[in-house]
């Protein structure tokens, strides 16, 4: 396929374009696009993870819905749970489809902002050559892995990779990223999700900025332990624990579309 003439403008292409690169980044188990709860493709980089991916196309459909109806304004669009060593990317992608993406934390943060862009239809493309950039993936000098072609640096050893060479054209390139907002969301989320009586405070002084949920973000992270603890087999006396506790233990970011 020439990744340049990939259109993201239907929602069956930003699928594919997220189910490349995600299964592509070191860290990564498994991606499971998804329509209406379906299984529509997988990609299993960790072939002990590919039994469970009708369970994750199923709950990536039933969780983008949870953050939904509990989103402050818009419609959620990614979502990142972490708990303990696993994370959970979840992407509406329109029109019933959904990816989920699950592996090492420092994987699926790194894909948090590449997998945003290819949502909202604003990739990453070289300037000089116009190849569509953000399905690429490049192996870091220092630790060897491989990380997303957008990651300003790498995620598993802090190497900075914010100038690289275009692989189709080879031009020189400076990667300034986009405004630091996943991290923002991140932390405004864990902030939310400390205090929550301030989460009104929040979304109405900057109702237009993507929101972190305060309000579900410990219901939330709880809720996708519990639905990983019955898909994955984790003990769930633990989960309990951590429905009772779940700020200490996870966190839930969700990006809303504030049209
Ligand atoms: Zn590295
Ligand atoms: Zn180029």
């Amino acid at each position: 396929m020439g990744m340049e003439a990939v259109p993201l403008s239907t929602p069956e292409n930003r699928l594919t374009a997220i189910v490349t690169l995600a299964a592509a980044v070191d860290g990564v188990d498994i991606v499971v696009g998804a329509h209406e709860g379906l299984v529509y493709s997988v990609e299993a980089p960790n072939p002990d993870m590919q039994p469970y991916a009708e369970e994750l196309a199923s709950i990536s459909a039933g969780y983008v819905e949870t953050v939904t109806t509990r989103a402050l304004a818009g419609k959620a669009s990614v979502i990142v749970a972490s708990h303990r060593d696993k994370s959970l990317l979840v992407a509406d992608i329109g029109e019933g489809y959904t990816v989920a993406v699950l592996g090492e934390p420092s994987a699926i943060s790194a894909l948090l902002a590449p997998v945003r862009r290819i949502v909202e239809g604003k990739p990453l493309q070289c300037p000089k050559c116009g190849a569509l950039l953000e399905v690429f993936t490049q192996t870091c000098p220092r630790c060897g892995r491989r990380v997303p072609f957008g990651a300003p640096s790498c995620p598993f050893c802090g190497a900075d990779l914010s100038i690289k060479a275009c692989p189709n054209c080879g031009a020189s390139l400076r990667l300034v990223e986009e405004r630091l907002e996943p991290v923002e969301e991140a932390k405004a989320a864990r902030e939310a999700a400390m205090k929550p009586e301030r989460r009104e405070a929040v979304s109405i002084a900057a109702p237009r900025l993507p929101l972190g949920i305060g309000l579900g973000a410990a219901t939330l992270g709880a809720a996708v332990y519990f639905l990983l603890a019955a898909a994955f087999g984790f003990p769930m006396g633990e989960a309990a624990i951590a429905g009772a506790l779940p700020i200490a233990v996870s966190y839930a970011v969700a990006i809303a579309k504030s049209k």
